[in-house]
């Protein structure tokens, strides 16, 4: 077994990482020396000057640490899109359209999060089980309460995992009930305002493992006056900002009533979409929506699984990638019924297929799909998933490179349980991640390192 801490040490490993779209990096044998806060040092391949100095070097002084065979390391998951108190849901509620989700479901079980109790249990369980599917970071929609979203940021530092957490803030009285919602707008911006110096001035988090996110929850929401100061507060504190974006139709509609302009241009007029905006869903974008985006270096979390269930339409993931926008995958807890990467990765794949083929038998195939290419492989998908997430949040993690983080899972794919299967006679190279991509389950994750240190370990 793996020591508790690789920082200090070199790690012996094969696996894989992506940090170019479309191609995967096949890691073979590699040396990774990781230094004294978590970064990668150094990655030094067999046919690399001074490979064998290095792992003799590394051997000698009782600092190299090896993977067993059949084991592969991958970059942790970057999960772009997780509401942190939807998890005792997740699996169920998915029989109603998004309006009605919102206020049968959803703000009920969001407003039990004012028990603290209630909110440690929920957190803590939440927290474990992501880091256990190999979720190394999450970014996090937390409730309207401040001592509960506080909860979420002190369980991310006790367990060591990477997130950014945001109160949300949702205001407007004509649509969010009066059991569960901000009292005013002030009550809005100050709540942000105090969300963020709790988390950078936390005595937890020297690293700044977890930072802050101004969170409106999405237009339909917040009342003018708090987008407006909300804009204002992400522009002083240079924050993360993250909400939702054209959804569904109805939500997209929605604004278009409202402000007689779309989601994207609207949130844009509040100042809500720059380089550090995280923006979930974003179906129903506009052309010149995608263009708006790519300019403000705005990110979209695309939230497959969810989207089956609630958006009525397939995100063109391939369009929004050849346009050059930065794009995550986000599960969408707990309106995608899955905790698992692993498991929207396959949804990635598989609605990209649909949205192209079409599904309606009853139409001829010429008229049953987009028209246009729109399917990606297991390498979009892994992409995305890891350094792809990674570039959209703007964090060193991802990727097996110098200066980056070490935030990394091991595949044992010899797991007891587990639910990959590899040929020697047939298996090799990017095919064994097209495998793990597919097939590996949770009982095939194993060690689990952020910033270096073992965060979840079998056995
Ligand atoms: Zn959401």
């Amino acid at each position: 077994m793996p020591q508790p801490t690789l920082r200090n040490r070199t790690l012996l490993a094969s696996g894989f990482h992506a940090p170019v779209l479309g191609e995967v990096d096949v890691l073979t044998d590699v040396l990774i020396a990781i230094g004294r806060k978590g970064e990668i040092v150094a990655v030094t391949r067999p046919a690399d000057p001074g490979y064998a100095e290095a792992r003799f070097a590394a051997e000698a002084s009782g600092r190299l640490e090896r993977l067993p065979e059949g084991s592969y390391l991958l970059p942790g998951f970057v999960d772009c899109h997780v509401h942190a108190p939807q998890y005792p849901q997740l699996g169920a509620a998915l029989d109603v359209p998004l309006e009605v989700w919102l206020q049968k479901y959803t703000f009920p079980l969001e407003a039990r999060y004012q028990d603290l109790a209630f909110a440690r249990r929920a957190y803590s369980l939440l927290v474990a089980d992501l880091i256990a599917n190999g979720t190394t970071t999450a970014l996090y929609f937390a409730t309207v309460h401040q001592d509960a979203t506080r909860i979420l940021v002190d369980i991310c530092l006790e367990k060591g995992q990477r997130a950014l957490v945001g109160k949300v803030a949702m205001d407007d009285p004509e649509t969010c009930p009066d059991y569960y919602r901000d009292a005013s707008v002030d009550a809005a911006l100050s709540g942000t305002r105090a969300l963020i110096e709790y988390v950078r001035g936390h005595p937890g988090n020297p690293e700044g493992r977890v930072k802050p996110v101004v969170t409106p929850r999405f237009i339909p929401s917040c009342t003018d006056a708090t987008l407006q100061g909300l804009g204002e507060i992400a522009g002083d504190c240079g924050c993360h900002v993250q909400t939702h974006v054209s959804e569904s139709d109805w939500a997209h509609g929605y604004v278009l009533s409202r402000h007689g302009i779309t989601d994207t241009e609207s949130l844009d007029r509040f100042g809500l979409i720059g380089r550090h905006s995280m923006l979930a869903h974003a179906n129903l974008l506009t052309v010149a929506d995608m263009e708006t985006l790519k300019v403000r270096q705005a990110a979209v979390a695309h939230c497959p699984l969810s989207n089956a269930f609630f958006a009525g339409a397939v995100f063109p993931l391939k369009s929004a990638l050849e346009k050059g926008l930065h794009v995550g995958l986000g599960t969408d807890i707990s309106g995608g019924p899955s905790a698992s990467m692993l498991e929207n990765c396959r949804a990635a794949v598989t609605v990209s297929r649909m949205l192209e083929s079409g599904t309606d038998p009853g139409r001829p195939p010429h008229a049953r799909g987009s028209g246009i290419p729109t399917r990606i492989d297991f390498r979009h998908a892994f992409h995305v998933a890891t350094a792809g997430g990674a570039k959209a949040l703007d964090l060193p993690v991802g990727e097996f490179s110098p200066g980056y983080q070490f935030d990394a899972i091991v595949i044992d794919t010899r797991a007891k349980g587990g639910s990959i299967r590899l040929w020697d006679e047939f298996d090799h190279g990017e095919g064994i991640l097209q495998k793990i991509v597919f097939t590996a389950s949770k009982a095939n994750i194993g060690t689990v390192w952020i910033g270096g240190e073992v965060v979840s370990a079998d056995g």
